[in-house]
């Protein structure tokens, strides 16, 4: 190698970037219009350069592919975990739901025998042991509903047992699936005295549920 090749290969980088002052670009120049070796060498230099760069923007490509699919991976899994949260914490309420505690009101006609009342007790007795049924006569009723509005005893003063008009009722307090089972026992008897049937929870079935986790 001419000693002139080697100040200019030690150029051609710079002269490449175009950071060359004037005077070292047209001795660069000059150089490789006759110098077969240093035009090689540059074109060399620019192939490198370019194959670099496009090599970095494959890695770069592939590091952004990873990170999205990171985060999407990441979105999925947490959605998923969350869903299967909820449907587990629902099938155990809903497994729980039986065992709320709830209660019935059979409301029952005026003219009810003491027979045919003694036949519903009876029918729910029998069939379910772990049952309250509590009897409440039409006085007890007007009783508790004037006990209730007693801040307003005009509003009921005109109400007494001779004109009572709220029913006597049976209360009946069970677990929710008794209750469910008793209501359809009623219906499908059909007892003779029995007006009207109506069934609450007195428990909200999650919050029993997150109270039996807490203990
Ligand atoms: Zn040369």
């Amino acid at each position: 190698m001419k000693k002139e090749c080697e100040i200019v290969q030690d150029l051609l980088f710079s002269y490449n970037d175009g950071v060359l002052s004037k005077s070292s670009i047209e001795l660069v120049e000059n150089h490789l219009k006759n110098c077969k070796l240093c035009q090689n060498r540059l074109k060399e230099i620019k192939s490198d350069i370019s194959k670099n760069s496009d090599d970095k923007k494959e890695v770069d490509y592939l590091k952004k592919v990873r990170k999205k699919l990171n985060k999407k991976t990441i979105l999925i899994t947490i959605s998923t975990l969350l869903l299967v949260i909820i449907i587990v914490l629902n099938i155990m309420v809903f497994v729980n739901y039986n065992n709320v505690a709830s209660n019935m009101q059979i409301y029952l006609e005026d003219g009810i025998s003491q027979e045919e009342l003694s036949q519903i007790e009876q029918k729910i007795k029998d069939n379910y042991s772990d049952v309250e049924i509590i009897y409440k006569s039409k006085e007890e009723e007007l009783n508790e509903f004037k006990e209730k509005f007693s801040d307003n005893p005009n509003l009921l003063a005109d109400y007494n047992n001779s004109n009572n008009a709220l029913p006597a009722s049976y209360i009946v307090k069970a677990n929710l699936k008794n209750i469910k089972n008793i209501e359809k026992d009623i219906e499908k008897e059909n007892f003779k005295g029995v007006k009207k049937v109506t069934t609450y929870v007195d428990e909200n079935p999650y919050l029993l549920f997150l109270i039996q986790i807490i203990n």
